[in-house]
Parts: structure tokens; C-alpha cells; sequence
């Protein structure tokens, strides 16, 4: 039915994913499952902070600050849609963090104050989804370092049918020209601000805003107008124009903690969320530019992603673990070991957690293990092998 009506490249794309067979995915749930975290290997992180549905009585609806509630409707299945969408052109997944709570319960996009109104059970899925987002940038990190991108992805109510996209400059910041937007002022006020000091073209942060080579000029060639992009480099005054959230601000290059440069993307309803086949055209529209922008101005080939691993090259065979996400007690496997090995696990703060000399092909983990991101170190035949491993409740 839907190929009557769109293009070939469209009903190729939907052959593919009714034909994919679904690669192994790991998804995460917090409590109740509100929060909802799928793990990828590609070095995208995208959250959805507004589009959840669930309205559970025991979590009353928000009414401290005059609080915004409303649903970024069909934000969650665009996101799904984009993940396949990843899978099917890359053979990967994005990371992929979902509040599947409703807006009135939860505001994963504010502060934790504004967000919960102080209700524990929100406060703790509050506290899950931003924790999800920290754990998705650490592994991302293992692999890609800094050459990661997130993407808060949202769903806008403005008139004028277009995508905006929030680097942290307001409307009337992006009135100025280009030579007032290269400055430090400006730049460091951005959530690219780590890709503009560094990328592979040595493109100017204006450039990188709403040049030809921008992520909003990627989208416009694809048929999805935004801003900025050089067909519309400004958003104008008085158009409500979203420049970036709570999670752009926290969660990008703009923290100074943190290497990891990204966007909010607001998406327009009509001829993108609308329909699912609509949902699906953007997708492709948005993994596609992705896709450039990466090898553009990373200089990485998404589809690449297979090949990358944790482990340095060594003559032989690495040793590989898995899996990387145990429950607290787990059981850690291991391959191509060729002698006896020493392990040395330690924690995010770099204290030992435990040691242990063997031959066996599985490590069973401690109990006094507590949920949260351990190095492993393996030592066999004089080389040092680094892992990441990430415990579980
Ligand atoms: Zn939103």
C-alpha cells in the first residue's frame, strides 16, 4: 500500500527492514520500565525526552513552576524508526535513551527540581534517564573518542513547518554575521563548540551552523527544511524558535566536562511526524545526513562500525569478553585466550576492585560488586588488553 504512494527508495527501505534480521540488541530498562535505554555500537546518542506515554497514578502530575506538559507526539517511534533506519544502512545501532513516562508525570528535559516537582518515583526516573545518557557517552568514548555526536531529538508546535535546530544560540544570536558567530564569545556558548575549534575541513562555527555543510543544510537537500541551514540561516525574531534545552546544555561540549558536541532537533508535524510513513522518510532523511555529517567532518565511515573494537591490534588473536553488561554476580566469558592471564578490575575512580590469576575461560564477578562502569585489565603473554565492563543491579 505505502509504495503506491512514495518513492522506490522508500519501498527499498521498507523491504530491508520487514527483510533485516534483527541484529542482537541489549535494551535496559529502568524501574517500571519508565525509562528505557538501547544499547548501540555506533558513536550516536539520541534521547527522547518528551514523547513518553505512560501516566501511572502513583506519580501525580506536575503543577510546580508553571510547568510546560505537553507531548512531543510520535517522537518515540520516530526515534525507533531512526534506530532501524541506522541498522539497516550501517549494520549498527545508535544508542538510544526513551522516557516513556508522559510529560504531565516527568519532564526528562528539565532540571531535576523542575522536572519531577520532587516526587521520589520521579525524581528517580529523573535521575535513570540522565544516568543512561552519561553510561551510552562512556562506551560510546571506548571506541570513538571524541567523535561522538548526541542528538536530543523533540517535536515542535511553531507555525512554520521546518526543523529547528538548538546549538545553544538564540534567535537573535543568529541574526548576527558570521564573523560575530566565529568568535570566541559565541563559540563558546555552543554545543559544537568542540567540533568548531576541531574538525577535518577546518570549517568555521558558522559555517558549521548554516553553511552548505551544515547538518540543517544536509537535512534541506534531503526535502526536510531547518534552521539553520544556508537556505534559512536564521530562524527569525518572534518565531519561538527552541535553541536548546536543559538536556543540550548537559549533556554536550557546552558542560565543560565533556567532549561530546550535539544538537536538539526539533521536528516539525506536518510531512514528518504526521504519518508512519512520513516518520520513516525522515528517518531516512536524517540517518543519511548523519551519515555525511560523521564522515564530513569526523572523517568517520559510519558503516565502519563493525570493524572498530576496544582492543589495540596485536599480531594474534585478542582476547575478547563478553558480555560487556553483567547483573551484579554475573559471569564474564572469555575468548581466544592463549596462557594464563591476570585480571585487574577497578573502579571509575581508579581504586582495585579485585585481582585474579587463572586459565579458565569465565570469570565469575565478586558479590561485593556494586551497579555502575569498571575498567578490566588483562594481562597474557606481556601484553595489556583494557576493557570496559558495565555491572548491573
Ligand atoms: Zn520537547
Amino acid at each position: 500500500m505505502i509504495c503506491k504512494f512514495h518513492s522506490n527508495l522508500l519501498c527499498f527501505l521498507i523491504f530491508n527492514l520487514l527483510a533485516f534480521k534483527p541484529i542482537t540488541a541489549q535494551t535496559i530498562y529502568g524501574k517500571d520500565k519508565y525509562i528505557e535505554y538501547s544499547l548501540g555500537k555506533l558513536p550516536i546518542i539520541i534521547s527522547v525526552p518528551h514523547g513518553g506515554n505512560l501516566a501511572p497514578n502513583d506519580i501525580p502530575d506536575r503543577t510546580c513552576n508553571n510547568p510546560t506538559t505537553v507531548t512531543d507526539a510520535n517522537t518515540i517511534d520516530l526515534a525507533k524508526k531512526i534506530d532501524s533506519v541506522f541498522i539497516v544502512r550501517t549494520g549498527c545501532k545508535p544508542h538510544v535513551i526513551l522516557c516513556n513516562l508522559k510529560r504531565t508525570k516527568l519532564d526528562a528535559n528539565r532540571n531535576l527540581t523542575n522536572g519531577t516537582c520532587g516526587h521520589p518515583i520521579a525524581v528517580n526516573a529523573w535521575n535513570e534517564f540522565h544516568k543512561f545518557i552519561d553510561t551510552a557517552r562512556f562506551i560510546v568514548n571506548q571506541s570513538y573518542p571524541n567523535q561522538a555526536f548526541y542528538f536530543d531529538l523533540h517535536g515542535h508546535g511553531n507555525p512554520i513547518q521546518r526543523v529547528e535546530l538548538g546549538y545553544l544560540l538564540y534567535d537573535d544570536e543568529l541574526e548576527l554575521d558570521d564573523e560575530t558567530l566565529n568568535t570566541s564569545q559565541y563559540i563558546e556558548n555552543s554545543s559544537i563548540q568542540n567540533l568548531a575549534k576541531v574538525n577535518k575541513n577546518n570549517f568555521s562555527h558558522a559555517q558549521l551552523l548554516r553553511g552548505s555543510f551544515s547538518f540543517g543544510s544536509f537535512l534541506a537537500k534531503r526535502s526536510f527544511p531547518a534552521v539553520p541551514s544556508q537556505s534559512i540561516p536564521r530562524p527569525g525574531i518572534n518565531t519561538n524558535y527552541f535553541s536548546g534545552g536543559y538536556n543540550t546544555v548537559n549533556h554536550t561540549c557546552y558542560n565543560p566536562m565533556l567532549d561530546i558536541n550535539g544538537v536538539q532537533v526539533e521536528c516539525n508535524f506536518q510531512k514528518l511526524r504526521d504519518t508512519p510513513s512520513n516518520r520513516i522518510l525522515f528517518a531516512l532523511a536524517f540517518v543519511e545526513s548523519v551519515i555525511e555529517y560523521m564522515q564530513v567532518h569526523f572523517g568517520l565511515n559510519l558503516s565502519d562500525c563493525n570493524k572498530i573494537t576496544n582492543v589495540e591490534n596485536h599480531n594474534h588473536r585478542p582476547p575478547i569478553i563478553y558480555p560487556t553488561i553483567v547483573g551484579c554476580n554475573g559471569i564474564l566469558n572469555i575468548m581466544n585466550i592463549k596462557n594464563a592471564y591476570k585480571i585487574t578490575v577497578y573502579d571509575q575512580a581508579g581504586q582495585l576492585v579485585f585481582q585474579n590469576e587463572d586459565f579458565k575461560d569465565q570469570i565469575q564477578l565478586p558479590e561485593m560488586m556494586v551497579p555502575g562502569i569498571y575498567g578490566l585489565k588483562m594481562e597474557m603473554e606481556g601484553v595489556m588488553y583494557n576493557f570496559r565492563i558495565v555491572v548491573l543491579d
